[in-house]
């Protein structure tokens, strides 16, 4: 009953931009989630991968309550000690020499967009405002990265769109070749694409974009919203193509469960931008900093964490691989890397996601077909075997 009242009052007041699943969750712990209705659930779902250590991880949790008694807000007019100590984080263990924070990964897009920009007018040409991105691709809901998102679903009933981009196919260097024109500023990929289905590039393909973006002066900005904080089972996805970008946006996993976003940049590039350029009210907040501390420093620790997602996305592989000989007629494709994993199927999986759920187990469906897995990186062998084992009953009924 008062999850019913729940549902009629959110259709009542909330807006209806998502095609929700009907449930209330109230409650988290690890990898587990609890209904309004007392109903657990085990989360593949992981918050589309923003709840990387589990839900309520204990260090994330007491960060927030010392910070809450100490410091909620204060401007960027004043300096805010979190938010150095978070910077000096990212930046020791990135490519990066300066860090730009904000509070979602469509603003840190969109910071990338307006600091590429910015960079290529003042240091090669003043028409230098075109970006090149892929087709498939997600970069966010605002006008320009909606724009830069590679899917017309997404655009439909937004036009005018914002002047300046042009998409090509994900995975194919020829087709970036010939679109690179002399008002190109910038590449931007996401190294894996995550909303378009899990799409893994060749090993070369990023390797041989970097060596375009260097002969073309052009820069590249790597979208690792999704990828980013551990999932692929490096810090950076960028990691595991042995090369680095210009610019690098993350977000989702950064702050452990809290709103946070950051744009990264080479000293060279960061240096475009000067007081009043760019700004935003909560963007490097203390409370939000202080959660992404605490989430950083547990991820790292003895990189024991990134080892655990490594082996773990072994498992879980493993255990869709043998799911797929049972019922190779509906499973396509297994692919992913680290605990970014999809299951293509050939037809909707939206019936799977909701027999998952009927049997207590949270899972995502991207692009129609795609069942994601993206649980939270300290899942272990026995909750990967309860969703193999669910996801065949699911798979045999639906
Ligand atoms: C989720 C996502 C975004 C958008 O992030 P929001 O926080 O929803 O604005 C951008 N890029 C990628 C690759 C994403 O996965």
């Amino acid at each position: 009953m008062e999850t019913k009242k729940l549902l009629e009052e959110s259709s009542r007041y909330i807006m209806n931009t998502y095609d929700r699943l009907p449930v209330v969750l109230r409650k988290g712990r690890g990898m587990k989630v609890w209904g309004s209705d007392g109903k657990e659930y085990l989360d593949f779902a992981g918050g589309v991968a923003v709840n990387c250590l589990g839900h309520c991880h204990p260090r994330v949790v007491i960060a927030i309550q010392k910070q809450a008694q100490r410091l909620l807000h204060v401007s960027n007019f004043y300096y805010i000690e979190p938010q150095i100590r978070l910077a000096k984080l990212l930046i020791e263990h990135s490519f990066a020499d300066k860090v730009f924070f904000c509070n979602s990964g469509a603003e840190a897009n969109e910071a990338a967009i307006k600091l590429a920009r910015k960079y290529a007018k003042e240091h090669i040409s003043q028409n230098r405002y075109e970006i090149i991105t892929a087709q498939n691709s997600f970069h966010g809901r605002t006008l320009a990265t909606l724009t830069a998102t590679g899917q017309e679903k997404f655009k439909h009933g937004f036009e005018p769109l914002v002047p300046g981009f042009r998409h090509v196919p994900f995975n194919d260097i020829a087709t970036i070749k010939k679109a690179i024109t002399k008002d190109t500023c910038a590449i931007m990929l996401e190294p894996i694409q995550g909303e378009g289905g899990v799409k893994l590039p060749d090993h070369n393909y990023l390797k041989e974009v970097r060596e375009l973006c260097n002969k073309h002066n052009i820069l590249l900005i790597l979208d690792e919203v999704q990828t980013g904080m551990g999932r692929t089972g490096k810090l950076f996805a960028y990691e595991h193509y042995g090369i680095t970008p210009d610019i690098m946006t993350i977000a989702k996993g950064l702050g452990g469960g809290v709103p946070i976003g950051a744009m990264l940049a080479t000293d060279k590039v960061a240096s475009a931008f000067q007081p009043g350029n760019h700004a935003t009210t909560f963007g490097g907040n203390p409370l939000v900093c202080a959660a992404a501390i605490a989430t950083i420093e547990t991820l790292l620790e003895d990189g024991f964490i990134l080892d655990q997602c490594n082996r773990m996305g072994e498992y879980l592989k493993k255990g869709l691989e043998h799911l797929r000989t049972e019922f190779p007629s509906v499973i396509v494709d297994i692919r992913g890397l680290g605990l970014l994993l999809g299951m293509e199927l050939t037809r909707e999986c939206n019936s799977v996601v909701k027999a998952c759920l009927n049997r207590g187990v949270l899972v995502n469906c991207t692009a129609g077909n795609v069942v994601r897995f993206m649980p939270p990186l300290i899942v272990q062998e026995k909750d990967i075997d309860h969703l193999i084992d669910v996801l065949g009953e699911a798979l045999e009924r639906s």
